[in-house]
């Protein structure tokens, strides 16, 4: 297995762990880092039935990687320590791992986006489901376990770089140039889950289709429809740009060490056209922003923060104009409701 020098700059702390409440969310920032990786010397698309690169026996190949004993021993073997920090679960599940991979729909002349592939027990699974696959991880000292459990695969690229850093463009011509489709699979890091998923959405790259575990809570607030107390701004981010389906619920057990939460794996199918059309994405974004800033006040209450408390009036008449009671809160409008309300601050000159 060949190895690139390292540029890069290794594990970041901070953050805080899968166990958190809100579903961990962090600011983010441009991606303008290079990144290193290293790939296999065996060809691509052969995974081979034999004996890894260090010293790995040739039974302990066949083994999967995602089951208890296997991950312990490698666990073991490379003296690992999990970081809390980095969100380091790893999946020993195998039947979760079968769920994960039949919701991707990959074949051999699709590709793989994987973030934080850990030891690489979903990065087995998608080695062999998939044409090509390139695994973004974090952690300086998780690259050279990959090296070694997954020298048997010829068609795996391991990136060593924050995947919020990664200049993805880049990453797709050089990795994925060719290929019928590619998804994003990924058991996330659940302290960077919302900026991970909408720098994959925002970026607008071809990608057919994410498919990801993450805390159930956050999972549960992507796919929640108006009307419940899950439905926000990231429901309706997540859904403007994709159909989002709930494909199950994974207990804590199914991961070591064991989280203090319920996680879920979400589909998430990408739409080929936004859900609404909207005359400025930006704009739609803000006042959806604006809308849920105290969600227990009404929504004219908090857009009068866009048009100015002397325009309340002008505000109030505007959202009957569009058939909106100024006396719902924003977790009762539609995805048009918001795109026309929109369209009319816009107009009215109170959205600048
Ligand atoms: N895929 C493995 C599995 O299912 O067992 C590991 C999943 S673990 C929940 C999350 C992984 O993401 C860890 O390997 C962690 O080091 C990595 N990670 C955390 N933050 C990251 C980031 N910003 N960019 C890339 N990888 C990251």
């Amino acid at each position: 297995m060949k190895k690139t020098t390292d540029k890069n700059g290794g594990a970041k702390s901070g953050g805080t762990n899968r166990g958190t409440k809100n579903g961990g969310e962090k600011k983010y920032g441009p991606h303008t880092k290079p990144y290193q990786y290293f790939k296999s010397s065996k060809p691509e698309g052969a995974a081979a039935k034999t004996s890894g690169s260090s010293g790995t026996s040739s039974n302990d190949m066949l083994k999967e990687i995602a089951t208890s004993s296997r991950t312990r021993d490698i666990i073991r073997k490379h003296g690992f320590t999990f970081k809390k920090s980095l969100g380091q679960n790893f999946l020993i599940n195998s039947d979760v791992l079968d769920q994960i991979i039949a919701a991707a729909g990959l074949d051999e002349t699709r590709g793989a986006l994987e973030v934080g592939p850990g030891i690489g027990s979903l990065t087995e699974r998608l080695a062999k489901a998939a044409g090509k696959v390139a695994s973004v991880e974090i952690d300086r000292r998780l690259i050279p376990i990959l090296e070694d459990v997954l020298s048997p695969y010829g068609n795996v690229n391991v990136v060593h770089s924050d995947i919020l850093k990664t200049d993805l463009q880049q990453l797709w011509k050089e990795q994925f140039a060719g290929l019928a489709g590619v998804s994003v699979v990924a058991n996330l890091p659940y302290y960077v889950t919302t900026p991970i998923i909408m720098k994959l959405l925002e970026e607008r790259l071809p990608l057919e289709n994410i498919v990801v575990m993450v805390q159930k809570e956050v999972a549960q607030r992507m796919a929640a429809k108006p009307g419940g107390k899950d439905f926000g701004s990231l429901s309706i981010a997540v859904q403007y740009y994709c159909e989002p389906e709930l494909v199950c619920i994974v207990p804590g057990k199914a991961f070591i060490p064991a989280p203090n939460v319920e996680s879920a794996v979400i589909k998430l199918k990408r739409r080929a056209e936004p859900a609404v059309i909207v005359s400025d994405e930006a704009k739609f974004f803000h006042v959806v922003q604006t809308s849920f800033a105290q969600r227990r006040k009404t929504l004219a209450n908090n857009l009068a923060a866009l048009s100015g408390k002397d325009r309340k009036g002008e505000l109030t008449e505007l959202l009957l104009a569009c058939d909106i009671n100024p006396e719902r809160r924003a977790e009762t409008l539609s995805l048009q409701e918001f795109a026309r309300v929109c369209e009319a601050l816009i107009r009215s000159g109170m959205l600048v």
